[in-house]
């Protein structure tokens, strides 16, 4: 793979003088909102990986600078500091939209993404999520059924916001001939995923190596379907360099209930682990579990690691992290 450096940009129409990257693809200029959590860094890797110019927005709210410090230094990698509810003017060529705290912000977020690529003829890639089906009374949930959100609910913050986001994001399409594309994300985990956030995996995984309790909320009998973030960054650029809109379910369709997940997490971590009954939240949907049919037909996608093999591969990233944790109290 020859390498070239970027030139001739175009701040009129974006096309960041794309230059060969090897054989058939060019080198692009991709901005990846949210780049220094979870799901985005890895999306990072992957970009770099394939050779190219990676700009991460991110205000750091629940991203951290340790998930993208081991590109630092690498010329095709740039990191900004910065609210995306706040306009901001960059060249690009394509957009991931990941950014996206659980609050109204994320409107904002996305109608200012949607402005750039407007104004450059950026592709938009919005990072919807399995949540704008709330408690669905369909299943598996396809891509056609138009979900069961309470509108006033305690969790309906972040569900309204990203159906708000999809309605900003097509808007943007048919009105302004944005080209477009919506990821519905299912529950996803995997190494960096934030430690304390109240996921249920990140949740029972850290109690099993700390050696407390893990919490299932209610009966444990409701379920999810859980992906790894690998094969989850694989369909986000499946569906970025793709000719479809969607939106694409992304999700792994293996279902599990709460007590089978603290099963294998007890299996793959410590046969000793327990579990502790604590009350549900409200509107804790009854079950989920993707239709993938139509990404596997219009993006030959479909997730490869079923959860008993993804488990493993996210223990050591949070040993490390939970034992510097300890550290840093002295402990
Ligand atoms: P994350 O919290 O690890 O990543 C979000 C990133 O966005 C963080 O780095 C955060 O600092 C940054 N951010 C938040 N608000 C910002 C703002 N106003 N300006 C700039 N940066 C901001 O979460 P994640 O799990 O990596 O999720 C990434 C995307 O995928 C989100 O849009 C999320 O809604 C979606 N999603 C994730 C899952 C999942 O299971 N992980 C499921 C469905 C949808
Ligand atoms: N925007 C931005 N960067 C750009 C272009 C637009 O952040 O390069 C923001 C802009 O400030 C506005 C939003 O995106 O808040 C929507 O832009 P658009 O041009 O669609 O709307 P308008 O400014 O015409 O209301
Ligand atoms: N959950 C649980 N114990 C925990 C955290 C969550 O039993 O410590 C349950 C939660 O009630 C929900 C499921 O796990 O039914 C998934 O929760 P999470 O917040 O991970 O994802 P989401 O509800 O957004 O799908």
């Amino acid at each position: 793979t020859q390498e070239f450096s970027v030139s001739n940009q175009n701040p009129i129409h974006g096309k960041v003088g794309r230059v060969p990257v090897g054989i058939g693809r060019r080198r692009m200029r991709i901005v990846v909102t949210g780049g220094a959590g979870f799901v985005g860094s890895h999306l990072v890797d992957k970009l770099i990986g394939r050779g190219d110019e990676v700009i991460v927005i991110d205000n750091f709210f629940t991203g951290r600078k340790e998930n993208v410090v081991h590109l630092f230094g690498n010329p095709r990698f740039e990191l900004i500091r910065h609210d995306v509810v706040e306009p901001i003017l960059l060249e690009v060529d394509q957009i991931y939209h990941l950014a996206c705290p659980a609050s109204p912000t994320n409107v904002m977020g996305t109608l200012n993404m949607l402005g750039l690529a407007k104004r450059v003829g950026a592709r938009f890639l919005l990072t919807s999520t399995s949540e704008v089906y709330g408690d669905p009374l369909q299943h598996p949930q396809k891509e056609t059924y138009w979900g069961n959100v309470n509108p006033i609910g305690e969790r309906s913050c972040y569900d309204e916001g990203k159906r708000t986001a999809e309605t900003l994001t097509m808007d943007y399409h048919r009105g302004d001939g944005v080209e477009v594309r919506i990821a519905r994300i299912f529950n996803t985990y995997g190494p960096r995923m934030c430690l304390d956030d109240g996921r249920v995996v990140s949740n029972f995984v850290a109690q099993a190596i700390r050696k407390q309790p893990m919490t299932v909320y209610g009966d444990g009998k409701q379920t999810r379907s859980f992906q790894y973030v690998s094969d989850l960054v694989d369909g986000l650029v499946a569906l970025m360099e793709g000719e479809h809109i969607g939106p694409f379910n992304l999700g792994n369709p293996g279902e599990f209930t709460m007590l089978e997940l603290a099963e294998v997490v007890k299996d793959t971590i410590d046969p000793s682990a327990t579990i502790e009954y604590k009350p549900n939240t409200a509107d804790d949907p009854h079950m989920r579990k993707p239709d993938i049919s139509k990404a596997k037909e219009l993006l030959n996608w479909e997730p490869k690691i079923p959860l008993r093999e993804g488990l493993p591969l996210m223990v050591n990233d949070f040993r490390n992290r939970i034992l510097n944790e300890d550290e840093g109290k002295g402990a």
